[in-house]
C-alpha cells in the first residue's frame, strides 16, 4: 500500500518550496521506508532548486535525513522496524568505483542522486508526476523510501535530530581530510570556509593530529567556533592578503588547503 505524506515540492527551477501531500511507494525487496525525525538543508539542495545543478522538476530534495525504520523489504537482512538510521547519497554497488570502495565516484552517481533513478527499481518512489529517489532518499518530506546501501544505522540513543548532517556535509569535510588526505600527524593544513563542512574538515585534522590547523573565512562567529573545535589559527578573508596572512603562521606554506567555501577567489589561492 502506498503511504501518504507531506512533502516539500518544488515545482520549477528557483520556485519557492511548496507543502503538499504526495503518496510514497512501499519498499521494494532491498530497500527500507524511515519515517523522518529530521533533515539538514545542504547548499546542494538549493543549488539544485535553482537550476545550477541537473534536476527533473517537480522534485522533493532533501538528502540529509535522519529518522526511524518503519518498513523494511524482504530481502532486506541489517535493518529492521525501529532502527534509527541516517540516510546517505546513493551508489549502484555493480561499477568499478563501488566494488573498490569508492561508492562517492559511483559511475551511475547523477542517475542515482540528482535524475531520480530509483535504484534496481523502474517504479516511480512518489506518484503523480513528482520525482523522488533525490539521493535515494528525498528527505524532504515526512517519509521517504531508501536503499539499504545508503541506510546507516546509529545507536538507539543518539540524537536523531541532530544527525542528519552526518551523511553529507560531516562526512564530505571529515571525509576529504582523513581519506583523501589522510595526514601524518603534524602535516600542516588550512581550511577555507567554516560553514558545516569546513568545521568537519577541522575537527579532522585535529583528530589526526594536524599542525598548524588554520581557519580561514570572513565571519568571526564562524572563526571563533572554528577556534573551539580544534583550528590553532584564524584568518578573516578581509584583513588582507591571505596568503600572506599564511606564511606570517606557517613560512614555508602549508601542506594541505581544503576548499569549502566555494568563493572563486578563495580557489585561486588554494
Ligand atoms: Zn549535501
Ligand atoms: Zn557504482
Amino acid at each position: 500500500m502506498p503511504q501518504k505524506a507531506r512533502a516539500a515540492i518544488v515545482d520549477k527551477s528557483e520556485a519557492e518550496f511548496r507543502i503538499a501531500d504526495v503518496e510514497i511507494d512501499e519498499p521494494g525487496p532491498h530497500e527500507v521506508r524511515v519515517k523522518l525525525v529530521a533533515t539538514g538543508l545542504c547548499h546542494t539542495d538549493l543549488a539544485v532548486r535553482d537550476g545550477v545543478l541537473p534536476a527533473n522538476f517537480p522534485v522533493v530534495l532533501g538528502h540529509e535525513g535522519a529518522g526511524v525504520v518503519e518498513a523494511a523489504g524482504a530481502h532486506v537482512h541489517d535493518l529492521k522496524e525501529g532502527d534509527r538510521v541516517v540516510l546517505s547519497y546513493g551508489s549502484c554497488g555493480d561499477c568499478r568505483p563501488c566494488m573498490e570502495g569508492d561508492p562517492a565516484y559511483c559511475d551511475h552517481f547523477t542517475d542515482l542522486n540528482f535524475l531520480n533513478k530509483r535504484l534496481g527499481s523502474d517504479k516511480p518512489v512518489l506518484g503523480g508526476e513528482v520525482n523522488g529517489a533525490f539521493f535515494q532518499q528525498s528527505s524532504f518530506a515526512t517519509f521517504a523510501i531508501a536503499h539499504e546501501r545508503n541506510v546507516v544505522k546509529v545507536p538507539d540513543e543518539a540524537p536523531l535530530k541532530l544527525l542528519g548532517p552526518l551523511g553529507c556535509g560531516i562526512q564530505t569535510g571529515a571525509g576529504a581530510v582523513l581519506n583523501t588526505l589522510a595526514p601524518r600527524a603534524g602535516t600542516s593544513i588550512a581550511v577555507s570556509g567554516v560553514g558545516s563542512v569546513g568545521l568537519s574538515a577541522v575537527m579532522a585534522a585535529k583528530l589526526a593530529g594536524c599542525h598548524p590547523i588554520i581557519a580561514i573565512d570572513m565571519q568571526e562567529e564562524r572563526l571563533k567556533l572554528a577556534s573551539e573545535l580544534g583550528a590553532t589559527h584564524t584568518i578573516n578573508a578581509g584583513d588582507g592578503e591571505v596568503p600572506e596572512m599564511v606564511r606570517k603562521i606557517a613560512p614555508e606554506g602549508v601542506d594541505a588547503v581544503i576548499e569549502c567555501s566555494g568563493a572563486k577567489p578563495a580557489a585561486a589561492i588554494a
